[in-house]
């Protein structure tokens, strides 16, 4: 047991939000215990090795379109009539094309040997055994090569990719299940606070619904995550320490809501000196000010704040990266986006802001950054209407048209 790493709270000093993210990360171990899942059970699982394809795609040269295979020297002017020799469909293989006849083609159907461009159907005009083709063929014409999309041999995917749909479609294009991928990560969860209630119940007076549990729940699904969801836990010490020691049994990561300020019903803080290794911060940024992160045992440990705007917001700036690295993922952070402000921002503040936003466009078209009209940590309003966060500096102010960074809620996620 040792002590807290609370520097931050004795000086009254606030840490940097890009050293506090630093910090974290440094501590963030991958997993390395990998799962072999058929492809169809892949999505959002993150890949372990690299995906080497061993066929080409398309494994042959195929038709792109309806209509006739030909040899395109038979037809070097308009007009050209020539007897249809065979009829390829999809999944068949045809017979090599005879010179100066045409075959009856399908799209998906491989193209002939001796045949090297196709004539799609509503260029032609049929006449019982004939085909008048009135265009001149090209060489390679409506032709799909061989490979043109992968080549056997060709490195589709890095280990580190999580799965989205286009990569489950990619992995079963070059025949590849099951896909080896890392475990899934496991999150023990809980939630501080004695006003707290679960929905579908009556509120009494001075109780508040316990959403962020449900925020929260969501945003790790959402990443992929085990969740050892232990609920409510009273505002005592020793209920949390209990549940501090539960749920880093169980889990690889263990996250809180709630109770991690300084005033004397903030359990969190002082259960996690007592069991184990704590940082405190109160990190220069707005909403979430107040962050805890240490380990129980060798379970690491992120504290968030338990305003609902404060918990949604920092777990997508500090967890959601945290997370991905203990998932095996190479690219963590999210990228941002210049976006043309909507609003004024007058008054510089100490803090960097993270504002609820989204996106529309300005009368010319343009795509512009609007903020939803409350900005307040426990306005949770925002959280749904937004589709990301603006960022404003330290010390800036944001008048209509200045350029702003733009997080969108899917990169961060
Ligand atoms: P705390 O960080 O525990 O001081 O809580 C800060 C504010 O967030 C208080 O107004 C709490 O009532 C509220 N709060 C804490 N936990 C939750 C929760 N799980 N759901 C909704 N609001 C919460
Ligand atoms: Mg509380």
């Amino acid at each position: 047991m040792s002590g807290c790493g609370c520097d931050d709270l004795k000086e009254n000093k606030l840490t940097p939000f890009d050293e506090a993210i630093d910090t974290l990360l440094d501590s963030a171990s991958p997993l390395t215990d990998i799962d072999e899942v058929p492809t169809e059970d892949g999505l959002g699982r993150v890949l372990a090795h690299p995906l080497v394809s061993t066929v080409n795609v398309p494994p042959l040269d195929n038709s792109a379109m309806d209509g006739y295979a030909v040899a395109s020297v038979d037809v070097d002017v308009a007009g050209t009539t020539l007897p249809v020799s065979q009829r390829i469909c999809a999944g068949e293989v045809g017979e090599p094309l005879q010179a100066g006849t045409a075959a009856r083609i399908f799209t998906g159907a491989p193209v002939p040997p001796n045949a090297d461009a196709i004539v799609m159907q509503e260029m032609c005009d049929r006449q019982d055994d004939d085909v008048t083709i009135n265009e001149v063929v090209k060489a390679g014409q409506h032709v799909r090569k061989a490979g043109e999309d992968i080549a056997n041999g060709d490195a589709i995917l890095n280990p580190g990719t999580r799965l989205r749909a286009q990569e489950l479609g990619l992995a079963a294009s070059i025949g590849c299940s099951p896909l080896s991928v890392y475990r899934r990560l496991k999150v023990g969860l809980f939630f501080t606070g004695d006003e707290l209630v679960e929905p579908g119940n009556e509120l009494k007076p001075g109780q508040i619904y316990d959403s962020n549990r449900y925020s929260l729940l969501g945003l790790l699904q959402t990443l992929g995550c085990e969740v050892v969801d232990l609920g409510i836990v009273s505002d005592d010490l020793e209920s949390t320490k209990q549940a501090l020691q539960s749920a880093a049994g169980q889990a690889d990561l263990v996250i809180t809501s709630g109770g991690v300020s300084v005033g004397e019903e903030d359990h969190v803080r002082i259960a996690l000196e007592q069991l184990g290794k704590l940082n405190m911060w109160r990190i220069a940024m707005k909403p979430g000010k107040p962050l805890a992160f240490g380990h129980v045992g060798d379970t690491p440990f992120i504290g968030l704040p338990g305003n609902p705007v404060s918990a949604f917001v920092t777990f997508c700036l500090f967890v959601s990266p945290f997370i991905k690295k203990m998932q095996g993922m190479t690219r963590v952070l999210p990228a941002s986006l210049q976006i043309k402000s909507a609003f004024d921002w007058p008054r510089p503040g100490k803090r960097l802001e993270f504002l609820r936003a989204r996106l529309s466009q300005d009368g010319s078209g343009n795509t512009q950054a609007e903020l939803f009209g409350h900005q307040g940590s426990g306005v949770l309003t925002s959280t749904s209407w937004a589709d990301g966060l603006v960022i404003v500096p330290i010390g800036a102010t944001v008048s209509p048209g200045d350029s702003v960074e733009y997080l969108s809620f899917t990169e961060l996620l």
